[in-house]
């Protein structure tokens, strides 16, 4: 977005005006429950909030900045239910609150114009940088470091491709992004590597300046910059590795890891393949659904430790990076022979079920 200055003090005092709604709200719904017992509900709450007690607050940004806070308590109490660590809502200080969500509305985008409520500054400037595709489903202002941006929603129907009878497992490393059953292993970018060391150069500098002073605040944004520069790149490897998976095959396993399976690690690289996992698997998810193809899941047992080929388990600590079968004399990287163990899962478990209706019969498995 390219708002101007009266604009872009606009957009802030919105952003600032929606997250005291946030925090109020949710001391009201504490605070009510405490005296009731009960819960208070969206309805009820949002007659409380309307145009007369938030002047500067376009209504929309009112009722979805109240929806957020239900939301947000519904996954909490979900959570409960299900025995899932979800936290309890909380209490949003500056830091955590960038966005400000529009909603379901005609598109407002036109040409390169985007039709803000009165209280954002109205007709903002923005430089459209892609087609809208689909249908419009609604728009919000994220502020990042690099300025104001708008995200437009999109509903976009899947457009399934041709079944294949084709399947792979997959293995995410640490010393590798991913290796796969055939073989083939990614390796991180080198470029993210070396953004990874301009972050660490970056962190230090931050370290060193005096707190609350305007050189740290500036230290604080180069830092910020990084890390979403770390982000972006991440990303992008990642979406090209899901699309090329979900173009070549047809069925796709990966281990079920939980993220509470995972083990944290300071160490930067650790890291970024804690957060890239995750990050895959969704990826994996979404383009797999809007392709027409399978993702399956699988239990991590023992993957690493068997051999792929006669199956005898062979004991290595996380240092050993290569399988060497002392029964068949298989030998195979560490991380191919688990990407192999997770396919013969996954087909194993389909033998079991069945190939279901998107799955086409009689798959090849991409071993060796
Ligand atoms: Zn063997």
């Amino acid at each position: 977005m390219r708002p101007n200055r009266q604009q872009a003090q606009n957009l802030m005092s919105v952003l600032i005006a929606s997250r005291k709604l946030y925090n109020c709200g949710l001391e009201e719904l504490v605070s009510h429950y405490a005296e009731t017992g009960k819960h208070l509900h969206l309805y009820e709450q949002d007659k409380k909030h309307g145009k007369a007690e938030h002047p500067d607050l376009p209504e929309v940004v009112g009722d979805t900045t109240l929806k957020r806070l239900h939301r947000s308590f519904a996954n909490f109490f979900r959570g409960c239910k299900e025995g899932k660590k979800i936290g309890f809502p909380r209490f949003k200080g500056a830091h955590r609150w960038d966005t400000i969500q529009m909603r379901d509305a005609g598109p407002s985008l036109k040409g390169n114009s985007f039709g803000a409520p009165r209280q954002c500054g109205g007709k903002i400037r923005v430089n459209v940088h892609r087609p809208l595709q689909g249908t419009f489903k609604y728009a919000r202002f994220v502020l990042r470091p690099s300025g104001w941006h708008l995200q437009c929603v999109c509903d976009i129907a899947p457009s399934p491709l041709p079944v294949q009878a084709n399947a792979v497992g997959l293995d995410m490393g640490i010393t590798y992004l991913v290796a796969d059953s055939t073989g083939r292993q990614l390796k991180n970018p080198q470029n993210l590597q070396r953004s990874a060391e301009m972050l660490a150069k970056a962190q230090r500098r931050l370290a060193q300046c005096t707190k609350g002073s305007n050189r740290r605040r500036k230290a604080q944004r180069v830092v910020a910059r990084h890390h979403k520069r770390i982000v972006h790149q991440r990303q992008d490897t990642l979406h090209k590795i899901s699309r090329a998976y979900v173009n070549g095959y047809q069925v796709m396993a990966i281990e079920d890891l939980r993220p509470a399976h995972m083990v944290r690690h300071h160490a930067l690289a650790r890291a970024i393949s804690d957060a890239s996992w995750g990050q895959l698997r969704q990826m994996l998810t979404d383009k797999a659904a809007d392709a027409g193809r399978q993702l399956v899941a699988v239990p991590p047992h023992y993957t690493s430790q068997n051999c792929s080929v006669c199956h005898t388990r062979v004991q290595k600590s996380l240092a050993v990076r290569t399988h060497v079968c002392p029964h068949c004399g298989y030998v195979a990287d560490r991380d191919v022979n688990a990407a192999q163990n997770i396919l013969h899962a996954a087909q194993a478990a389909r033998a079991r079920t069945g190939p279901s209706p998107t799955g086409g019969e009689g798959l090849r498995g991409h071993t060796r």
